[in-house]
């Protein structure tokens, strides 16, 4: 048993077969999926995904690469949704920056300044954040630290396996681990994976992106989460459903406690 905690089922590329997709997960032992929100044009339609399935969770949020959707997002009305359990996915990307250096300040300072504000969302509505961080690792730890975010923790998804976000497994928040940990040019994380703590390991397949080896190339989707656990079972040498069961309690424990 699996929960996917990161799955844009939302996304076009999923749009023609998305029974199938669930069904396939659902058979293959996935239990539970979380939509991201990250592109506000698409909430409604993963709203309605949520409403439909009673299986499938979704997040409000708004991605560091959309932030100009953030002033005419109307969080309010998401949070208030039984089926809404997280805020984000939120945070700092410096990776695509462009322009001149003033043009890249600019863009980092309103970066930060939209990802504070979803904190503050999330903790007025005491949910757990979705964090999403490239390329910004001591920014983004410096203003969940000094913004108190472990009130209501989260996960740092697609965790990019930088040794100094470890620490914050003791403030409350989450690792969520991938596709990339299949891939045979992930030594950064392969090697990072066993200082995480054990109650503190999230499966994703952050679909359709990111897809694991042996599928590498076609489109992700929450099935291959297999592959991800039977990676982490070998690295972490530890029976699989033991990996199952630990990430899946750990997934309960920070999205679905009050359910
Ligand atoms: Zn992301
Ligand atoms: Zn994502």
């Amino acid at each position: 048993m699996i929960i996917d905690t990161h799955i844009h089922l939302d996304s076009d590329r999923y749009k023609d077969d998305l029974n199938d997709v669930l069904n396939r997960a659902r058979d293959g032992g996935i239990k539970k999926f979380i939509i991201p929100g990250a592109d506000a044009d698409t909430l409604d339609y993963a709203l309605e995904i949520s409403k439909n399935n009673e299986d499938v969770f979704f997040a409000v949020g708004i991605h560091p690469y959309d932030i100009d959707g953030f002033d005419s997002l109307n969080f309010d009305s998401y949070l208030s949704d039984e089926k809404c359990v997280a805020v984000g996915e939120c945070g700092l990307d410096y990776f695509r920056l462009e322009g001149s250096d003033e043009e890249k300040e600019l863009e980092k300072s309103r970066q930060k300044e939209i990802f504070i504000a979803q904190i503050k969302i999330a903790k007025r509505y005491k949910k757990p954040l979705i964090i999403h961080i490239r390329d910004a690792s001591s920014d983004a730890k410096k203003i969940l630290l000094e913004q108190n975010a472990g009130e209501v923790g989260g996960v740092l998804h697609c965790y990019n396996a930088d040794e100094d976000l470890l620490s914050l497994a003791n403030d409350g928040f989450y690792f969520g681990i991938g596709g990339v940990v299949t891939f045979k040019n992930a030594k950064k994380l392969i090697n990072v994976l066993s200082k995480i703590p054990k109650d503190k390991l999230l499966i994703e397949t952050d679909g359709p992106y990111l897809t694991p080896t042996p599928h590498r190339g076609e489109r992700n989707e929450p099935i291959y989460t297999k592959y991800i656990a039977k990676k982490m079972s070998e690295l972490l040498e530890m029976p699989l459903d033991e990996i199952e069961n630990i990430t899946t309690n750990n997934a309960i424990k920070l999205f679905f406690n009050h359910y």
